[in-house]
């Protein structure tokens, strides 16, 4: 079979593009596929993210994708208790996403990677000695094929579907991220609002079993303002895939589910596998040996594993969880905690929030979780 490249990539957002700035930035040749017309559209993503995460991967948003910087995050419970986390020193801010995935473009192109748009991957055909990627009426042979689709790929089960808009309005509250939890109206999730500048923000809902659109419209009804832009988009919450190579095809990003179960955050984690990947695909066609793939994954579950199962235990309990159980838990949060919190990682908030709690923390919300558990149990008999 001709090979005519070292790498197809399926998936013009973060984790292709960052697989395609690395990989080619190494030398290898890389071709990087976009079904839609233009990068970075339609905007999905809200973009809220910790610069400290970013940093360590070396792809720092330039100054003017970063919509807005964060100081604090407030939780409401659904009686309206609240607690607000000092978010100042956790670096975290508000990228305008479709303007990082086109500093993404340009990154990979600018290291010899071809980036086309409107070019939808229809078909992956593996071999023995590389890969055909059918590309519109074209068919392509490589090395590998990297899978960087996202939701496209990921497991069904572990997809939520989320309504956002963006929204113009008086009580935006600057630079305050919230976060709304009421099993009720958005069962296992929240709905969120992410402050973005000039009295906007990005809003949005989730849960299972509910309409996202009728749960938004909920929540903004009594709360005046403008819909400026309308985004249906599923998120992904169930952890990373159990294998991210299969023969010659690369799960990165999205795909591989290198997404945070708690908040469906996936910039820095998607960035990181991407980036991992890359290294060691390129390690493998340097020494020709494919074995050296076989890195990629313990390397990001090295850094990111244990966290995200900690992410997973916190998203078990909190699906357990009556409004009344939220109202309990969220009276656990004691001054002292908060301020815990305050100074811990926002990448890595699971185990901080574990840490923080303390035994007895951890005692008091077992006991909350433990009567959600028997009741559960009295439903389901
Ligand atoms: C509503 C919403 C809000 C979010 N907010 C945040 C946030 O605030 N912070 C955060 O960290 N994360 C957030 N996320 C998650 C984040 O957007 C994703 O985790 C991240 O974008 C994953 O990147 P990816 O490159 O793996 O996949 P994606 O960004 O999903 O990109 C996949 C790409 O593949 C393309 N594609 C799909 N199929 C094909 C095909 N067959 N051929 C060619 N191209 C194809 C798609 O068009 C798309 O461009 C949010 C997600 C949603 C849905």
């Amino acid at each position: 079979m001709p090979k005519s490249l070292d790498f197809v990539v399926g998936g013009g957002s973060i984790a292709g593009l960052a697989f395609a700035a690395e990989a080619a930035k190494r030398g290898a040749t890389v071709l990087v596929a976009e079904e839609h017309p233009e990068i970075g559209e339609p905007e999905k993503c809200d973009g809220l993210v910790s610069l400290r995460g970013l940093r360590r991967f070396g792809y720092l948003p330039e100054e003017p994708v970063v919509q807005n910087q964060i100081a604090s995050a407030v939780i409401h419970s659904p009686a309206d208790r609240n607690f607000a986390v000092n978010a100042t020193g956790l670096e975290v801010v508000v990228l305008e996403r479709s303007a990082y995935d086109k500093q993404m473009a340009a990154a990979a192109t600018s290291n010899g990677a071809v980036v086309r748009t409107g070019a939808r991957v229809s078909e992956f055909v593996e071999r023995a000695d590389g890969v055909s990627v059918r590309i519109g009426g074209e068919t392509i042979h490589a090395e590998y094929y990297v899978d960087a689709t996202g939701p496209a790929s990921s497991p069904r089960r572990g997809i939520l579907p989320a309504a956002k808009y963006e929204i113009e309005a008086d009580w935006v509250r600057e630079p305050v991220v919230e976060v709304f939890l009421d099993a009720d109206r958005y069962p296992g999730f929240f709905a969120w609002v992410i402050p973005c500048g000039r009295n906007r923000a990005k809003v949005g809902a989730a849960g299972h079993g509910v309409s996202p659109f009728k749960a938004l419209d909920g929540f903004l009804s009594g709360r005046r303002c403008k819909i400026l832009r309308r985004v249906s988009a599923p998120i992904y919450i169930g952890g990373p895939t159990s294998k991210f190579v299969h023969g010659r095809r690369i799960l990165v990003g999205e795909s591989a589910g290198q997404v945070k179960p708690t908040t469906a955050g996936g910039i820095m984690t998607s960035l990181a596998g991407a980036i991992t990947a890359a290294r060691w695909a390129c390690k493998s066609l340097e020494l020709k040996d494919p074995g050296q793939l076989a890195n990629y994954q313990p390397e990001w579950e090295s850094a990111f594993l244990k966290e995200m199962k900690a992410m997973l235990r916190l998203r078990g309990v909190i699906e357990k969880l009556s409004n009344d159980d939220l109202e309990a838990v969220i009276e656990t949060a004691t001054p002292k905690l908060v301020l815990k919190l305050s100074q811990t990682d926002f990448d890595f908030h699971a185990t901080a929030l574990f840490g923080a709690l303390g035994i007895s923390g951890l005692l008091r919300i077992a006991k909350i979780v433990a009567s959600a558990e028997v009741r559960s149990l009295l439903v389901s008999s």
